[in-house]
């Protein structure tokens, strides 16, 4: 893999993909953000900047299969390759089951279930070519356990959890020398509780998220140690709670 990486990021517009961005931005890699709100991402490409750093952006819905290739294509434009793609966009309206909330439902899967999938679409010819390649994927402490209220998320968190597991076989299988990690973190300090529809619960999760969650950059750290592993050695899967969250 090149010295210099260019890291494609999915939900690059706040929260893990920005703190993501700004520090492997700041390790001299280049970087390809993607989400929806513009005015964001527009933002942190020129915070990246001001640091001496290089980034592109383009608008992307993950929902979208070709908006997701227009993503890689936007890469392989700017840079002439991809060596991370890092499928981070997602979202956690927590509900009960009763409630049929079946829009946020279906948001969920589209997003992080399907918008994984269209990652691994965009990119996975792409590291087959390049003969290298590395995704990260975000599961969550919820692809391990599901409890009242979360059962849509932990499914499409289980869902990453086994995507990532038969790609890793596959990609092994494939001697492409693409590595596979997914990471598990517990409550991290971003946007995500701040767009939970359900009031009740968003209250009682950013109560949770008040005491326990720890910033951003935490999750950055560790894909940083993710990335400067030697090549011929992956971290298939971290867990990372706050050291004082209990579930
Ligand atoms: P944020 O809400 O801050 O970030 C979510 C990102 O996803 C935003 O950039 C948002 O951008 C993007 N996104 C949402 N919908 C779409 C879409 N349709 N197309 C493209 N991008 C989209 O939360 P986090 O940083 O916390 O979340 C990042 C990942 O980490 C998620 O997968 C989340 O499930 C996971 N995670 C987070 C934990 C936490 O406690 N924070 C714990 C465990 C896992 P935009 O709205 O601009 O499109």
């Amino acid at each position: 893999m090149a010295d210099s990486k260019v890291i494609v990021i999915t939900g690059a517009s706040s929260g893990i993909g920005e703190a993501i961005a700004k520090k492997q931005a700041a390790a001299g890699d280049k970087i390809v953000l993607g989400a929806r709100r513009e005015e964001n991402l527009k933002q942190i490409k020129a915070d990246i900047e001001a640091g001496g750093g290089q980034a592109e952006y383009l608008v992307t819905d993950v929902t979208d299969v070709e908006q997701v290739k227009a993503l890689a294509q936007k890469a392989m434009d700017a840079y002439g390759r991809i060596d991370v793609w890092i499928n981070n966009a997602g979202l956690m309206p927590h509900s009960l089951l009763i409630d049929a909330r079946i829009d946020d439902w279906n948001r969920m899967i589209d997003v992080n279930l399907k918008g994984t999938l269209y990652g691994i679409a965009a990119a996975q010819h792409i590291f087959h070519d390049q003969n290298t390649g590395h995704f990260i994927n975000l599961g969550s402490v919820a692809s391990l356990y599901s409890h009242a209220g979360g059962a849509v998320y932990s499914a499409t968190k289980w869902a990453v959890k086994a995507i990532s597991e038969s790609l890793r076989e596959e990609e092994a299988q494939a001697g492409k020398n693409v590595r596979v990690t997914s990471l598990y973190p517990g409550a991290i300090e971003s946007e995500l509780v701040a767009n939970m529809t359900d009031s009740k619960r968003r209250e009682a999760t950013a109560e949770f998220y008040k005491n326990f969650a720890i910033p951003a950059e935490r999750i950055a750290q560790i894909v940083n140690d993710v990335l400067n592993m030697p090549t011929d050695t992956t971290l298939n899967e971290i867990v990372v709670r706050p050291t004082t969250q209990v579930q």
